[in-house]
């Protein structure tokens, strides 16, 4: 049985909470997390022909780029099309969970399939804005149990060093104590100082394991008082995050061709473009999904003389072209990548965890609120 909290801890590894941008209302939107899943619909905006969509298709749970509820609502009088399309997912049990920002940051989410979507070649983060920390754990264990420790730190994810698993570093002393009265102690008596041959367990492990490897540590430890040191270390060996990516185009192209490319690269009827050179040749291309045109000082630091982004606003296009940059605007709707991209995925997840009676399904629908008269 498959529980949304059960799913949602597996995305949320993949695409962390704390990588959205302030203020997003990312996360769980609506029922309980503690429901069941069978039949799980992919899509980029919860609307209500995608509710009426996924009544149809007996969907128990909804996973949205876009978040459903992204203003509060005020009342819940369903004369209002929001607040009916809100109703008749909770008549129907059909919870709403949303990955927004923090999907656009993930690495291998949002602006990686964009960028693949482009085929760049040498992808970079265009803006970083996290650098998961890397925390060490020290312990000191009897040195019979040296070995449990470690094999437990291991299970729990510490150790991992690129290509390497279970790592650690261990050494040998003395650890001294005395234990007092009411004290239950492992090894020793009350009122006796103690010295025991311990070892000295050590291990690295990206910050988000915290809680993880310190329950498995506290599990292990023989000792009523295990002593342990946990420290954040400086070392840049975190994984990088953030918001948009950066590029090359995988052959020579003008910036017109690059123009034309994208519209059949996302199959859409129409773009706009905005540049005053469209005859030269694209040297670096910075895609960001969504409306991104305020990134675009990001986008000429990063040294790229083509933006493509959604929603370009007339008076940032104006400062783009002053700038001297080429943006291309495929309409916010090019985010429905999710549906092709993320039913595999989860699907991926889906095989390695067991969860053998979900089944994940994208959207038929376009949400598309534009369409081209030509
Ligand atoms: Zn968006």
């Amino acid at each position: 049985m498959v529980r949304v909290k059960d799913f949602i801890r597996r995305f949320e590894q993949f695409a962390p909470q704390y990588l959205a941008e302030s203020g997003d209302p990312v996360g769980m939107q609506l029922g309980s997390t503690e429901q069941t899943i069978h039949r799980v619909l992919v899509t980029l905006d919860v609307r209500p022909e995608v509710v009426k969509e996924a009544i149809a298709k007996k969907i128990d749970f909804i996973f949205a780029h876009h978040p459903v509820i992204f203003r509060p609502a005020k009342n819940l009088v369903t004369d209002d099309p929001q607040n009916a399309m809100y109703a008749e997912l909770l008549r129907h049990h059909i919870a709403v969970y949303a990955a927004h920002t923090n999907l656009d940051s993930a690495n291998g989410g949002m602006n990686d399939w964009l960028a693949q979507q482009l085929q760049l070649k040498n992808v970079q983060i265009l803006q970083p804005n996290y650098q998961r920390k890397i925390k060490k754990l020290a312990t000191y264990v009897p040195e019979a149990n040296a070995n449990g420790m470690r094999q437990a730190l291991a299970a729990a994810g510490a150790g991992q060093l690129g290509d390497y698993s279970a790592a650690s570093f261990s050494y040998a002393g003395t650890g001294r104590f005395t234990p007092n009265a009411g004290a239950k102690p492992f090894i020793g008596q009350i009122d006796q100082a103690e010295a025991v041959a311990e070892t000295k367990v050590e291990v690295v492990f990206p910050e988000a394991l915290t809680n993880a490897v310190l329950a498995a540590m506290f599990q292990t430890h023989p000792y009523e008082e295990p002593a342990y040191d946990l420290f954040t270390l400086d070392n840049a060996s975190g994984e990088q995050f953030g918001i948009g990516r950066v590029g090359e185009p995988q052959q020579a192209m003008t910036i017109r061709e690059f123009a034309k490319f994208t519209q059949d690269a996302f199959a859409v009827q129409g773009l706009r473009l905005v540049t005053q050179h469209p005859d030269e040749l694209v040297k670096r291309v910075a895609v960001l999904g969504g409306d991104g045109g305020k990134f675009y000082p990001a986008v000429l630091h990063q040294q790229a003389n083509v933006f493509v982004t959604g929603d370009v606003y007339y008076h940032t296009a104006h400062d783009m072209l002053a700038a001297g940059l080429s943006a291309i605007d495929p309409g916010h709707h090019i985010e429905s990548i999710v549906k092709s991209k993320a039913v595999p995925l989860f699907q991926e997840w889906a095989r390695v965890a067991g969860w053998n009676d979900v089944t994940f399904m994208a959207s038929a629908l376009s949400t598309d609120p534009f369409t081209f008269i030509v």
